[in-house]
């Protein structure tokens, strides 16, 4: 079966990566019909944006997207395309599978975690009101009048909204997913005694979901002391639900838990789209360097696979890189135990690792 695919490199390291991840997912035999699409900072000359239309327009045709990072242009008004992207074609899950793998450095073993991150609201939303503004005037007067707190007028503000709606599709994302994966455990994340009401109704949700499933058990951790217990006792979770901010922050330390962002793969799904990338960034300062590790987004390709009802080639991919990591011989710097290691070797060549290895699978 031919599978139409958006293709997108992005920038920075981005299409490096995406072209050797393209490549071991071609040597799996699985056939692609790649739809080339261009997004990321070298856009924005052209078009006035970093996420041009065509991008959307392809995913809504192919429903699927695998995706390089895209750099956020810094402190210039720029909205995130990443975030953009989740939100116009209301991605709302965001998965983050952080497991350790035999032969990655790590201070751990054992580790498989489902971090499912709701990817639409909380403080990504972008309502903020920029210090010295009039609708910033405006929001300090509205917020005394209804609250009698005194905002400084030195202030900026972000709201964060959190809306039973979102709550719920997402949590029953959790709870799905653990029910299709042989999960035994969803735990929700937050910090309900501090925020109460939009933490709180987020709790409040999620407990009113896990009834729907009894098979599977529910329990709740205030998220400063989940990661606490993530850096002790990580082997006692299993699925972890979090609104976005949270789910940021606790995918990149569950990264840090199992080797680090070159090997973190992500989805990001919807009902009706799914776009595939890694946790990390366009690591710009590497860029055309041939140097930082395709593994994350070669594993962001295993995901794409299983979304596409490719179990077989999935595995396959899966265990040509595991095999890769243990042999050791073909890794980037990054897994190396010092950066500077002279045996480090670049982007492309751990592609034709991987593709030599699936060639005996
Ligand atoms: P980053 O993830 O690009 O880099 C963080 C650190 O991890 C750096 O030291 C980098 O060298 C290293 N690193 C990242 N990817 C690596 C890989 N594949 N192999 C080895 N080492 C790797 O994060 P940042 O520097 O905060 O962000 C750079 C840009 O990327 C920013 O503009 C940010 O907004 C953007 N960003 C994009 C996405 C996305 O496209 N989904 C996600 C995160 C950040």
């Amino acid at each position: 079966m031919l599978h139409a695919v958006t293709l997108i490199p992005g920038d920075g390291t981005g299409p490096e990566i995406t072209e050797a991840t393209r490549r071991v997912l071609e040597a799996t035999g699985v056939q692609f019909d790649w739809d080339i699409r261009q997004a990321g900072i070298e856009m924005l000359a052209k078009y006035g944006t970093v996420l041009p239309d065509d991008v959307l327009d392809s995913i809504k045709q192919t429903k699927v997207a695998l995706k390089g990072p895209i750099t956020t242009p810094v402190g210039k008004g720029f909205r995130s395309a990443n975030v953009a992207l989740r939100k116009k074609l209301d991605l709302y899950a965001n998965l983050r599978p952080a497991k350790t793998y035999k032969g990655l450095r790590s201070r751990y073993e054992h580790i498989d975690l489902i971090i499912v991150r709701e990817n639409t609201e909380d403080l990504y939303a972008g309502i903020e009101f920029q210090r010295g503004t009039p609708e910033l005037e405006e929001m300090i007067e509205t917020i005394a009048r209804t609250t009698g707190i005194h905002l400084s007028h030195d202030s900026a503000i972000s709201i964060k909204c959190i809306s039973e709606q979102a709550s719920r599709r997402i949590v029953k994302f959790a709870f799905e997913y653990a029910r299709c994966h042989g999960r035994r455990k969803v735990t929700a994340v937050h910090k309900s005694n501090i925020m109460k009401f939009s933490d709180g109704l987020f709790l409040a949700t999620a407990h009113e979901v896990a009834k729907e499933y009894p098979d599977i058990q529910f329990e709740d951790r205030i998220v400063d002391n989940m990661c606490m217990q993530l850096v002790q006792k990580p082997e006692l979770y299993d699925v972890l639900v979090l609104p976005n901010l949270y789910g940021d922050i606790i995918s990149d330390l569950s990264a840090g838990l199992i080797g680090g962002l070159g090997v973190a793969p992500g989805a990001n799904i919807g009902s009706q789209y799914a776009v595939f990338e890694p946790v990390h960034g366009s690591a710009p300062k590497y860029a055309k360097q041939n140097k930082v590790n395709p593994m994350a987004m070669m594993f962001s390709g295993v995901l794409m696979l299983r979304h596409l009802g490719e179990e077989d080639a999935a595995n396959r991919l899966e265990q040509a890189i595991s095999q890769v990591i243990v042999e050791g011989k073909w890794l980037t710097y990054d897994l190396k135990p010092r950066p500077d290691d002279p045996t480090a070797v670049g982007t492309s060549q751990v592609a034709d690792a991987v593709i030599e290895k699936l060639s005996k699978l």
